[in-house]
């Protein structure tokens, strides 16, 4: 298929998402050079980094320079045998006026170094770097990585890692700052942060997981993103996806999913294609939500887990009037930060105590007839390309630790990717006037009880 836009054509589509948040166009002066550690073809972390970076980084930076080792990929039967083969492709399906080439840096021809893992050799420029392995995701500036690889298979540490690679080249694109020597490292499996990765908890994990029956509201930028990641992962769960819209070019800033090529087709189908190269059964629902719940035969559906990443209208309501299971929420924001929420029923707050403060409604009568006389129109914000992708990170790790029979009690997180990044966690209660204080906790255990998280 031909891509038949010009590149002014093409930049004011796809940057519009971007430069709405950074009220300025990044345009071709920025280049990136990326160095990748020569074990990458023995380092499922490393290949998973190398592959979410360069996906990532494609979206915003338009010359990038990739200097890594030929190999095959080990990760996933989702994509191609050769490595760079592979990057090469997507970057190029990302964005076909890109110039992305796969050579020997030249350090002074790049305004900006990454390294991928422990470059072995000595830089003469300054360098930003990324390592994971397992939960840990580490970075830095002019220091070295000390993280010992694992043959483990846990996605998460190398793509919060990779987020965080492209939030930071990002940000000193935008606005180049002097920052001084440092390195830090952060475990998802409990939130935590250290500069000495020791410290932090970093649990194995089963590389196989039936991560159970999903309804996945959303296959937007989160939602196609958690999809990608779950295609690096040899799970396997039932999935349904719900989303009526199609994929357009601005969608391609901001996603690990969307590439050109997938412009007009439903979002739900170019999830369902990951999902399905892999071990999951995917059902796909091109409609919104409200028409998905009048679907004949939506309660056998009944999900182990619902997850929230729409956010149009009356979602929220519209997900708790039906009395649910547990709810995950992820979202960006436009303050470069991204949201996290975990709802289990009866215990916990509820997707709507989590959005009170945006919905502009009124509820009428309790329980599952509390109808919306009034709610807020969607207009277009904007977003930036690596928030969407650290959501979905976020989502992904909740799911691996209910997996593991782990609850932990914080049930709300708030990650900044402006420069220093900042994390922090709560617990947040349920609002007093909310329709879940209403609802009967006896209906929910009827309903869930033989779900596969309702009693951790
Ligand atoms: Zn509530």
């Amino acid at each position: 298929m031909k891509f038949l836009l010009s590149k002014e054509q093409w930049y004011a589509l796809r940057d519009d998402r971007t430069n709405r948040i950074i009220k300025k166009n990044l345009g071709d002066d920025y280049s990136v050079g990326v160095i990748i550690d020569p074990k990458i073809s023995e380092s499922y972390a490393l290949q998973c980094m190398t592959i979410l970076t360069c996906n990532n980084l494609a979206r915003w930076c338009r010359k990038i320079i990739i200097d890594m080792p030929d190999c095959n990929q080990t990760i996933s039967s989702v994509f191609d045998g050769n490595l760079k083969n592979h990057i090469q492709k997507n970057m190029s399906e990302i964005d076909p006026h890109g110039n992305f080439t796969f050579q020997k840096i030249d350090e002074g021809k790049c305004s900006l170094l990454l390294c991928i893992g422990d470059p072995k050799r000595d830089l003469t420029k300054p360098f930003f770097w990324i390592d994971s392995s397992g939960w840990l995701a580490g970075y830095g500036y002019c220091t070295n990585s000390s993280i010992e690889q694992r043959s483990e298979k846990n996605p998460i540490g190398p793509a919060f890692a990779s987020c965080l690679a492209s939030a930071f080249l990002f940000s000193q694109a935008i606005n180049t700052q002097d920052i001084p020597k440092f390195s830090n490292y952060y475990s998802l499996f409990d939130y935590k942060q250290n500069s000495n990765h020791t410290v932090l908890q970093n649990p194995n994990i089963p590389n196989t997981i039936d991560i159970g029956k999903i309804c996945q509201v959303g296959c937007g930028a989160v939602g196609s993103s958690f999809d990608y990641l779950l295609a690096l992962t040899s799970y396997s769960g039932d999935i349904q996806l719900i989303d009526f819209d199609v994929v357009k070019y601005e969608n391609c800033s901001s996603s690990f999913a969307f590439t050109v090529y997938d412009a007009q087709e439903n979002k739900v189908e170019t999830c369902s294609k990951f999902l399905q190269k892999g071990n999951f059964s995917v059902n796909t629902h091109c409609k919104s939500y409200n028409d998905f719940t009048n679907e004949p035969n939506f309660e056998h559906y009944n999900p182990d887990l619902i997850l929230c990443f729409a956010n149009e209208d009356d979602i929220w309501t519209r997900i708790q009037n039906i009395i649910p299971c547990i709810v995950l929420h992820a979202a960006t924001t436009e303050s470069w930060a991204v949201t996290f929420g975990r709802h289990t029923p009866i215990k916990e707050w509820c997707i709507v105590c989590a959005f009170y403060h945006l919905i502009d409604a009124k509820f009428v009568g309790q329980c599952s007839t509390g109808v919306i006389e009034d709610s807020n129109k969607n207009t277009i914000v904007g977003n930036l390309p690596f928030l969407a992708p650290c959501a979905a990170t976020f989502v992904l790790a909740e799911i691996i630790r209910l997996n593991m029979n782990i609850i932990k009690k914080s049930n709300y997180v708030h990650f900044s990717l402006k420069n220093p990044f900042s994390i922090s966690e709560s617990h947040r209660k349920k609002m007093n006037d909310c329709m879940c204080t209403t609802q009967p906790s006896n209906i929910f255990k009827q309903l869930h009880n033989n779900t596969k998280f309702f009693n951790i």
